[in-house]
């Protein structure tokens, strides 16, 4: 499994390509600009690009869909259908989070309407890229419409913006819920293996065991002031 990370984006998110080692198959999680670099890694190590695979709809995440699509035509774009108006509301994005209209090209915020969808994620289905078999995993609290692909066997996990190294994805944004995202993580993260490895939208990859060790949103303690086992 070859797993390749690009921070892009000045919210220095992590757009990730993983492949299959034998079959050259890719994905190209969370295209968060136009990255030439990106595109040429494709190329030069010989990947067949199959889908541009969402998490959910924020620019960082979404930015770079229409280059990467254009680039590789034949890819599909897939997402949750409960972000899909986020989605298609990129243009309009960065204004609802309060960067000036005047600032957007100069930030590399200034987009267009992004590719159409391919196709819709189902919590629960299984999506192969060559050898690799990632569960797509529903994870509401961040954004309505978040999904997260377990790759079970391999023990590895890409969470977006769920779960970070010692936090957790904000909730302040339209369509967030607090109580929603923690129920999320329980029941969809920290059912997986400890020793699998958590590769997160930002910052630095962790593990689901370490997490439920040490992440204060998420310790036994701060569950039984919350009242959840009360
Ligand atoms: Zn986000
Ligand atoms: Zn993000």
């Amino acid at each position: 499994m070859l797993i390749a990370k690009f921070p892009l984006t000045p919210f220095q998110q992590n757009t990730r390509i993983v492949a299959c080692e034998r079959t050259r198959q890719a994905i190209c999680i969370d295209p968060g600009a136009a990255s030439d670099e990106l595109a040429g890694y494709v190329r030069d190590n010989g990947l067949d690009l199959q889908a541009i695979t969402l998490t959910h709809g924020h620019l960082d995440h979404v930015g770079g869909t229409s280059a990467l699509a254009e680039a590789f035509p034949d890819a599909e774009v897939i997402l949750h259908k409960d972000d899909e108006e986020l989605y298609y509301s990129l243009p309009r994005q960065p204004l609802l989070m309060g960067i000036p209209q005047g600032q957007l090209a100069a930030l590399g915020f200034a987009y267009d309407r992004p590719p159409t969808l391919s196709r819709i994620w189902q919590h629960g289905e299984v999506y192969e890229v060559g050898d690799l078999r990632f569960s797509i995993r529903h994870c509401p609290g961040h954004t309505r419409g978040h999904v997260i692909f377990a790759e079970v066997e391999r023990k590895q996990v890409f969470v977006g913006d769920c779960l970070f190294e010692g936090s957790i994805g904000r909730t302040d944004l339209p369509g967030g819920d607090y109580d929603q995202l923690i129920d999320s993580i329980t029941t969809q993260i920290l059912t997986l293996d400890d020793q699998t490895i958590v590769h997160s939208g930002h910052g630095a990859e962790t593990t689901v065991g370490c997490e439920r060790e040490s992440n204060p949103f998420l310790t036994g303690v701060y569950k039984l002031t919350r009242g959840r086992y009360m």
